[in-house]
């Protein structure tokens, strides 16, 4: 068997650090050698600094490990962070600048003209910023790949065959978020029992400013946005995972239902290609009942890193629509962020 890359993770105590641990702990490519979180919990061991969140137990290989700063040197090749935006900019940074390679989940680089914000299947060829990056030649191997915000993930992927096809000249996207990505303990029992939060904080401007950047063009060193215009409304719902989002778009091209349908269904990329570990085999999952997809029902679509799209109709005001979810720490968080390190690997950018 090929030597595993030893891997630390920021932020490791979090929502989105307990699910990298998770989809890490029998990685065939990666191996966990390094956590750290906040200074609450750096000095501890890692059983003692966080309290489990997820269903099933704490890997037994992270319970003694010793919860480290967010700051190089981590025992460590590769850095995956799931830091808060507002601090993520200078850790991260600090990695890359010590020469590691940083895969973040963290909004804090994401519209930096430099780095890539990628999703395997949409836009790889982005990862062309990366020879930008290392051609200064001061050779420094570190380097920063972003996967974007959770409901972007979902959004994008469901409008990426709908571009390519038929050209995608506005959307309009109405999310329903699932309160796992407000992190632990994240929103207020008493503000969101019997109620919806009709606020998220950047989330609308995320969407709308992320989604044009991943399905732009890499044009030889820098990305040109998507020519469309996007609008997004954010709300919060009670359900723990699985991120919703009513969907309307106007495209370029006359088509049809059935075209529309068959172009989410047969969608697949270099990812399903190359057999990526953690590729779904089918990236969106196109459902016909009239009452899906739903987050109870179809959020672990294809171990969580697959889009269930559903509902697709004529719009009276838009062309088509219909509604998209994905599960938001899997495909929106942390399984994005090592489908990226696996594409990487491949591409033979991790060495
Ligand atoms: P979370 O549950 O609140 O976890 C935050 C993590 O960051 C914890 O490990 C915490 O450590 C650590 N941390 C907090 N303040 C710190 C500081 N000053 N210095 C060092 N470490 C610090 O948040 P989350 O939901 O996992 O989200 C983490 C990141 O991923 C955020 O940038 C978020 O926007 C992004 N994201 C989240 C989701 C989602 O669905 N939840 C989806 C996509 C992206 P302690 O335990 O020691 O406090």
């Amino acid at each position: 068997m090929s030597k595993k890359f030893r891997v630390g993770i920021l932020g490791a105590t979090g929502m989105v650090g307990q699910r990298f641990i998770q989809l890490l702990a029998d990685h065939p490519q990666f191996e966990i050698t390094a956590l750290a979180a906040s200074d609450r919990s750096q000095g501890k061991a890692f059983a003692q600094a966080c309290t489990w969140r997820l269903a099933g137990d704490m890997p037994e290989f992270v319970k003694p490990m010793q919860v480290m700063a967010p700051e190089p040197p981590l025992d460590c090749e590769l850095i995956f962070s799931s830091l808060p935006g507002d601090i993520a900019r200078a850790s991260e940074g600090a990695f890359a600048r010590a020469g590691y390679p940083v895969i973040s989940n963290s909004s804090a680089f994401r519209m930096d003209a430099d780095i890539p914000l990628l999703i395997p299947e949409v836009n790889h060829e982005h990862l062309g910023l990366l020879d930008t990056t290392h051609r200064s030649g001061d050779g420094n191997q570190g380097f920063i790949v972003t996967n974007p915000n959770c409901s972007t993930i979902m959004l994008a992927l469901a409008l990426a065959p709908l571009h390519h096809k038929f050209g995608v000249s506005s959307v309009v996207a109405t999310t329903m978020q699932a309160l796992s990505g407000a992190g632990f303990p994240g929103v207020a029992s008493l503000a969101i029992s019997d109620n919806v939060l009709p606020f998220i904080d950047g989330e609308e401007e995320k969407i709308e400013q992320e989604t044009l950047k991943i399905l732009g063009t890499l044009r030889s060193d820098a990305i040109e946005m998507a020519p469309m215009s996007v609008s997004a409304q954010c709300h919060r719902v009670a359900v723990t995972d699985g991120h919703l989002a009513a969907v309307r778009v106007k495209l370029h091209e006359t088509t049809t239902i059935a075209e529309i349908s068959e172009a989410f269904a047969s969608y697949t990329s270099l990812p399903q290609q190359l057999k990526l570990h953690s590729a779904p085999e089918h990236p969106i999952i196109v459902r016909d009942e009239v009452d899906r997809p739903q987050p109870r029902l179809d959020r672990n679509a294809g171990g969580g890193m697959s889009v269930t799209v559903g509902r697709i109709f004529p719009d009276n005001v838009m062309d088509y629509r219909f509604v998209a979810l994905s599960h938001n720490t899997i495909r929106g968080a942390a399984g994005a962020a090592i489908l990226n390190a696996e594409l990487l690997v491949a591409l033979g950018k991790l060495k």
